[in-house]
């Protein structure tokens, strides 16, 4: 008989700042998907950028985690699981690539480079796709240092999000985006993309700001042989600015409400939010068999 693959999610914080209400209800989200599903979860601790990641951070997310019962079955502290300790499996993608001639370096300054508007060609408007080897020497020889962009081409992805239905997106319309910054630091597409096939990741549920960027995370995912998981987006918590929450909103960060609620008040309360129950107190292990992507809200909400 026919064995389906375990199913694995995940939790795939930047360790930049402690969760918020916004950055809860994904993990919520996701909790609720994987073990809805008898799946496992995996915490991978995003900590790519040295200049935006601490350790006070992680702490803080594992913390609020653990005490609001979103708990995952390998991960943090693992660090096989921190991306800023996977540089050496990246480098191997990073050469796969590069010999496969789907590189090449960009010496524009980020000025340059953006923005791209209005709807940028398939180089987001640089030159440095076509640059030959005398001028790339110019350009270093002037103090300019590259980073590397991955060449697209014009090629259509098509894919059904769990909770957005269908999508499909050109490539080219994107353009070439980088997967190595200049300054040597891995960028998030290449190691989201290689981390979730290399940990086996078949379901991704994360906040809708990302769906831009899963037509380039199927396609790299297919380059590198993998097979891409099942994503499933969620809907932003917005202020009443309209604006994604973010590390300005103090008082709806995880450390505050835990202060001041119970687990079971903050779980119940975001998922009366996302319209998986009715906002009175529950802990999330009681959300989990009624749990239907069905009921999430598909609107952004706003608080
Ligand atoms: N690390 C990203 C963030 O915290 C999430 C990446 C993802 O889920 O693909 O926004």
């Amino acid at each position: 008989m026919y064995k389906q693959p375990i199913q694995t999610g995940r939790f795939a914080p930047s360790p930049s700042g402690q969760l918020h209400i916004g950055n809860l209800s994904s993990s919520l989200l996701a909790w609720l998907d994987a073990r809805s599903v008898g799946g496992r979860l995996i915490f991978r601790m995003e900590d790519l950028d040295p200049d935006r990641s601490s350790k006070e951070s992680e702490q803080s997310i594992a913390l609020a985690l653990k005490a609001l019962g979103l708990d995952w079955d390998a991960g943090y502290p693992d660090s096989e699981y921190s991306q800023s300790q996977r540089s050496s499996k990246y480098d191997e993608v990073f050469d796969l690539l590069l010999h496969r001639d789907m590189l090449y370096p960009c010496y524009c300054s980020r000025s340059e480079r953006l923005p791209p508007p209005p709807p940028p060609p398939s180089d987001s408007g640089c030159k440095c796709r076509h640059l030959n080897f005398s001028e790339r020497r110019e350009l270093e020889a002037a103090g300019r240092k590259a980073a590397w962009k991955i060449k697209v081409p014009d090629k259509t992805i098509s894919f059904c999000d769990g909770h957005y239905g269908k999508f499909s997106e050109n490539l080219a319309d994107g353009g070439d985006f980088i997967i190595k910054r200049s300054d040597g630091v891995y960028a998030y597409q290449l190691a989201v993309s290689f981390d979730d096939m290399d940990m086996g990741v078949t379901r991704v549920v994360r906040g809708r700001d990302l769906l831009s960027s899963t037509a380039r995370q199927i396609w790299l995912i297919s380059e590198l042989g993998g097979d891409a998981p099942k994503y499933y987006h969620a809907p932003l918590i917005v202020g009443a600015d309209g604006r994604k929450l973010s590390k300005r909103y103090g008082e709806l960060g995880a450390e505050a409400l835990l202060k001041t609620h119970a687990p079971d008040e903050i779980i119940g309360y975001i998922a009366g939010l996302l319209g998986i129950s009715d906002g009175s107190p529950h802990s999330a292990a009681e959300l989990v068999s009624e749990f239907d992507w069905g009921n999430v809200s598909k609107a952004d909400i706003l608080i």
